[in-house]
């Protein structure tokens, strides 16, 4: 049949081989939703180019007939980001996959953005290098690199923006441009890679980074410490920092995760208030930085403290800890989940958590809490009926409690997980002015608007 959807089809199929391009229903219910509650909305079509030159073929075909463009890394955000509430093409990058090269010496790494953080880490092992940022899902870098993804190392190495060097990205007309360079400063023009860097697809598509890796530190410790209270721990957190104590991670998992990380991994830890930390150095500064962390725990309340320095054992441990949002999924069949994901200032932590804990049994909500708290950065985990509107009502009024709590106390609405659709509504809240700024630069590089629509900025385009 001649629609323009067929036609458009058929146009891609001048320059893309036949498994490169896609209107099968089970490929485009694929690409139809994310990892979180959002209501799911099917692409038109699903491209998988191997080159930038093909990405910006595919881009200025979209341009030329009006039409959506979707960037996808693996579907793993929380905001409904790669949604195509419009239709329009979804491009998965998933072939393009390479590690293109190790520059060892520069301490530099440059990858296509289909590559995942494991496929990556697994690569420059053989280099005794390693890639710091780890969010809980296996994602891409090119989708990391979208959302400004940060995990649990990120109180030591930074988040994702602090380790782009460059990026090639694809403009809305098609045209290739590099944001930065491979020099370890420069002071050279407007800070496109940060631009870039949790544009969410809506600038322009990524089709090389250019990322910071770090050496495989001589020694690691990792420990597990419970609390009585949630308030205590945190409070070791902040006086483990004040200390200078060069911590690489520090999680903090409250008790009815505890319980979920038990069931799913079958460990047997205590069930209560616990931090997950881990210290990278050498082993005599290791020594003496564990001793320090034992004196001040302890000073809050801490009675069991374990550590682990054999390399199965701390994997173990740090599994249970990424496990966390999938032992809420596999514990709550048939429900969602809705993962809140406000940043405070860190001296903000405790009451931040300890009103958030207050609101969830208020609103007889099922969730646990877990928190970057190095970084002032914590998660409810709430697993929700999305067919009950009174259930979904009680769970949109907690997640405005406690970015309300976050934005007067100076933080934000979203410390990593982007702002996809479900953050959208408080930007204007978050950013006052500043937001009509992004708009216009949004309208300045996508005049069309046609790089994922309906997401982080602007609203114009009419949702189907
Ligand atoms: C269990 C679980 C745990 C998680 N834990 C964390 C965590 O600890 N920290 C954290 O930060 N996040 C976390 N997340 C969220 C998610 O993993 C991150 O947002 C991740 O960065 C998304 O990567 P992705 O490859 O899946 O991208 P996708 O979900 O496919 O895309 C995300 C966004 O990036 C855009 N995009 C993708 N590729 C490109 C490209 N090449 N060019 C331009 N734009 C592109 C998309 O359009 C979309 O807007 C978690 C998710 C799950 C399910």
């Amino acid at each position: 049949m001649n629609t323009p959807v067929n036609n458009l089809f058929n146009e891609l199929k001048k320059f893309l081989k036949d498994d490169q391009v896609t209107m099968n229903e089970t490929q485009l219910k694929q690409h139809s939703k994310d990892e979180s509650y959002h209501k799911a909305s099917s692409p038109d079509i699903v491209v998988f180019p191997d080159s930038a030159e093909e990405v910006s073929a595919i881009v200025k075909l979209a341009d030329a007939h009006n039409t959506p463009i979707i960037p996808f890394g693996l579907g793993t955000s929380l905001e409904g980001h790669v949604i195509p509430y419009d239709r329009g093409i979804t491009i998965d990058f998933s072939l393009m996959n390479k590690v293109l090269e190790v520059r060892e010496k520069d301490f530099l790494v440059k990858v296509q953005p289909g590559v995942t953080r494991s496929q990556l880490n697994k690569e420059l092992k053989k280099y005794g290098l390693f890639f710091s940022v780890d969010p809980g899902a296996d994602a891409t870098l090119g989708g990391m690199a979208a959302t400004n993804a940060s995990g649990t190392t990120s109180v030591k190495y930074g988040v994702m923006r602090d380790q782009v060097r460059d990026l090639e990205v694809v403009l809305a007309d098609g045209e290739i441009i590099h944001t930065g360079n491979l020099a370890q400063k420069s002071s050279s023009g407007y800070n496109l890679n940060s631009l870039y860097v949790g544009s969410e697809g809506t600038l322009g598509c990524i089709t090389e980074l250019t990322l910071r890796v770090y050496g495989v530190p001589e020694h690691v410790v990792a420990a597990r410490a419970s609390f009585q209270t949630i308030d205590d721990a945190v409070e070791a957190v902040v006086s483990i920092l004040q200390a200078g104590v060069p911590i690489a991670r520090v999680e903090l998992v409250d008790e009815a995760s505890i319980e979920q990380v038990n069931q799913y991994n079958e460990t047997n830890y205590k069930v209560k208030p616990t931090l997950f930390l881990e210290f990278h150095g050498n082993e005599a500064g290791l020594n003496h930085d564990v001793e320090f962390t034992k004196e001040i725990v302890s000073d809050h309340g801490c009675k069991e403290i374990h550590f682990e320095e054999d390399n199965a054992a701390r994997n173990k441990l740090w599994d249970a800890r990424h496990n966390l949002a999938y032992a809420f999924i596999h514990g709550s069949p048939g429900k969602k989940q809705m993962v809140t994901d406000v940043c405070v200032p860190i001296s903000e932590l405790a009451g931040a958590i300890e009103h958030a804990r207050k609101k969830v049994d208020e609103l007889g909500l099922d969730g646990g809490i877990l928190g970057h708290v190095g970084d002032g950065n914590y998660h409810v985990l709430l697993m929700i009926d999305t067919s009950d509107p009174e259930e979904m009502e009680r769970a949109d009024q907690f997640n405005e409690y406690i970015v309300e709590y976050a934005l007067q106390r100076g933080g934000t609405c979203t410390g990593e997980h982007g702002v996809g659709v479900g953050k959208m509504k408080y930007q204007q809240r978050e950013h006052g002015h500043a937001l009509q700024v992004m708009e216009k630069i949004k309208l300045a590089l996508d005049p069309k608007e046609i790089l994922n629509p309906h997401k982080l900025v602007h609203k114009k385009r009419r949702i189907l």
